[in-house]
C-alpha cells in the first residue's frame, strides 16, 4: 500500500509538466487528485517552488495523517521525504538540527551511537520530523507533553518565498503557529530539537480496574522522574479494566540486546494478533486473557531508543479495500477520567464500533501553540479501531465521532486533528478556541491562501473564498 503511494509519487517526479496524480494516506480513505508531486532536496528548491506557484500548495511528510491533511484538489504537493539530512549536531549541547523529511528512525540511527535519544516523539518511528511538528504530536513520555516543548527553533518558508527563523523568542507567533499548524502557514524546512540520554528502561505492567487507575497514576507514575514511558490500555468492550505499563529507568543489564529494532523484522505474529482481536468471535477476550498475559510475562529491560522505535509495519493489514484500521484521539482534563470514559464506552458500544484498543497517555499543558490540544493537564485517549470503507460505513463513523467530540467538549476537553475530518465547524471552533488567531496569522503571512489541504479547506474561512471580504 505504501509502495503504491510511493510509485504514484515517483511517476509524478518523472512526468514533464503538470500531471494528474492521485495521492492518498495510510488509511487509504482519502484519494486526492493533485496536479504534481515535487520532492525538493534543498531549501532553495522549496523557495523556488513556492515562489513560482500561485497555489494551492500542500505539504506531505510520511502521510500517516488520515484525513487529507497532506493534499487538496489540484495542488502542487511538496513531498518532503527527500529533505532527510542532518544539518547540525552537538553532543555536548544535546541538540540536533535536521531537515523535515527525516524520519524519527533515521534520527535515532544518527544519535544512538552518541547515547542520545529523542526527547518527545510518537510511539512509532516511521513519521517525519516535519509531520510530527506540524501536528504537535506527543508520545508516551512522563513529565512531558506536546512535542513543541522539545523544539528549540525552526526555519520556515513563507508564501512569498521568504525564509524565516522562528523560536519561542524570535518570530514567536510563527513558531507557535506553525508547530501544530498542519502546513497552513508555510513549509518547515529545518528544525532544531533538544535531545536527552538514551537510558536503559525496565518494563512494569499491572492490570487494575479503571476506578483504581487515577490514584495509581498520581501516586506511582506522574511524579516519578524515573518513569520514562507510560500508558494504560483500556480493554474493549467494557472499558472497565486497564493494563498500566511503565518503562522505568534502571541500571540492570538489558534483556533485549539490540539497541534499535532490526529493520528486516517480520511482523506476521503481530498482524495475526490484530486480526484475531478485530475479527474473531471472542477476540477481545482472547487478547485480554491470553495474548497479553503471555506478551507481558517475564522481565523486559531494553534501551530507551529501542522502546521508542516501533514500526507501523506491525499494524498493516493485508488489504484496506473493504475495511481499514484507523485512529482517533480525545484529550480530556485528568480529573474528568471517571466521567469521560463511561460516556465514551457508552457511545462506542451503542454504535457497535469495532474498537481494538484505547490507550491512555498523559500530557502537561502546551506552552502556547495556537492550536494547542493540551490547554490543561490532560489524559489522551487514543482509540484504535476498524471501520468499513463504504459510504454507509463512513457516514456511521461521522455520526458517532461527533458524539465522542461532544463528550470530550462537555468534559472540558478537545479532539485531535490529524485524523478523519469529521467534526462540524462549531465543534472545531469549540475545541480550538484560538483558531481565530491562527487564521488571522494565516491571513497575514499567506494572504492568497497558497498553503491548503483538506483540513484547512474544511475550517479556514479564507478571505479569498468569502465573497466581499
Ligand atoms: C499508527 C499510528 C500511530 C500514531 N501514533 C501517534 C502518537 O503516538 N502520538 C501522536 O501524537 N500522533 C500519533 N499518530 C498521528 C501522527 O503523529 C500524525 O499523523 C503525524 O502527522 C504523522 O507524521 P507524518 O510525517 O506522516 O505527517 P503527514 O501526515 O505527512 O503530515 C501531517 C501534517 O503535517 C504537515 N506537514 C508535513 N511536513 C511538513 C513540513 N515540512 N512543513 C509544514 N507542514 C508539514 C502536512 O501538510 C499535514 O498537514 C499516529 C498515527 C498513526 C498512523
Amino acid at each position: 500500500m505504501l509502495a503504491a503511494v510511493l510509485l504514484a509519487a515517483c511517476a509524478a517526479h518523472t512526468s514533464p509538466g503538470w500531471a494528474d496524480v492521485v495521492v492518498n494516506d495510510v488509511s487509504q480513505l482519502n484519494p486526492i487528485h493533485v496536479r504534481q508531486v515535487l520532492a525538493p532536496t534543498t531549501i532553495e528548491e522549496v523557495v523556488a517552488a513556492v515562489k513560482s506557484t500561485s497555489g494551492p500548495i500542500s505539504i506531505g511528510g510520511g502521510r500517516f495523517s488520515m484525513g487529507g491533511q497532506t493534499a487538496t484538489d489540484g495542488a502542487l504537493q511538496l513531498d518532503m521525504r527527500r529533505m532527510d539530512r542532518v544539518v547540525g549536531f552537538s553532543r555536548e549541547d544535546r541538540q540536533i538540527t535536521v531537515q523535515p523529511g527525516m524520519t524519527w528512525r533515521e534520527v535515532q540511527e544518527y544519535i544512538d551511537p552518541y547515547d542520545l535519544s529523542v526527547e518527545i516523539m510518537q510511539s512509532y518511528s516511521n513519521f517525519t520530523v516535519g509531520g510530527a511538528l506540524s501536528v504537535n504530536v506527543h508520545g508516551r513520555y512522563i513529565g512531558q507533553g506536546p512535542i513543541v516543548k522539545s523544539v528549540k527553533s525552526i526555519r520556515l518558508v513563507l508564501a512569498n518565498g521568504e525564509v524565516v527563523a522562528a523560536s519561542p523568542t524570535a518570530n514567536a507567533d510563527l513558531f507557535y503557529g506553525a508547530i501544530g499548524g498542519y502546513g497552513g502557514l508555510g513549509v518547515i524546512v529545518e528544525a532544531t530539537l533538544h535531545l536527552t540520554d538514551n537510558v536503559r528502561v525496565e518494563r512494569r505492567s499491572v492490570v487494575m480496574p479503571l476506578s483504581a487507575y487515577r490514584h495509581y497514576f498520581e501516586n506511582e507514575v506522574r511524579n516519578d522522574r524515573d518513569v520514562i514511558f507510560h500508558n494504560a490500555d483500556l480493554y474493549p468492550d467494557r472499558f472497565e479494566t486497564v493494563r498500566a505499563t511503565s518503562y522505568v529507568r534502571t541500571d540492570k543489564p538489558v534483556t533485549v540486546q539490540a539497541r534499535l529494532p532490526p529493520l528486516d523484522q517480520g511482523y506476521a505474529a503481530d498482524r495475526f494478533a490484530f486480526k484475531v482481536v478485530s475479527e474473531w468471535p471472542g477476540g477481545k477476550w482472547i487478547r485480554q486473557h491470553m495474548i497479553e498475559p503471555w506478551y507481558f510475562r517475564g522481565p523486559c529491560i531494553e534501551w530507551r531508543n529501542y522502546e521508542a522505535s516501533y514500526d507501523v509495519r506491525e499494524l498493516e493489514p493485508a488489504s484496506r479495500e473493504k475495511s481499514t484500521y484507523v485512529l482517533q484521539e480525545y484529550f480530556v482534563p485528568v480529573d474528568r477520567l471517571e466521567k469521560f470514559v463511561p460516556r465514551m464506552a457508552e457511545i462506542l458500544r451503542g454504535h457497535h464500533v469495532n474498537a481494538i484498543n484505547v490507550s491512555i497517555r498523559h500530557a502537561f499543558p502546551d506552552p502556547g501553540t495556537l492550536l494547542a490540544w493540551a490547554r490543561t493537564e490532560v489524559f489522551a485517549y487514543v482509540l484504535y479501531y476498524k471501520q468499513g470503507t463504504s459510504p454507509g460505513d463512513r457516514e456511521a463513523v461521522r455520526g458517532w465521532t461527533r458524539e465522542l467530540i461532544d463528550a470530550a467538549l462537555a468534559n472540558g476537553g478537545t479532539y485531535y486533528l490529524p485524523y478523519q475530518v469529521l467534526a462540524t465547524g462549531a465543534q472545531f471552533r469549540a475545541a480550538y478556541p484560538r483558531a481565530a488567531e491562527f487564521f488571522e496569522l494565516k491571513d497575514r503571512v499567506d494572504p492568497t491562501d497558497k498553503f491548503r489541504n483538506r483540513l484547512w479547506d474544511a475550517y479556514y474561512p479564507a478571505p479569498s473564498r468569502i465573497p466581499g471580504r
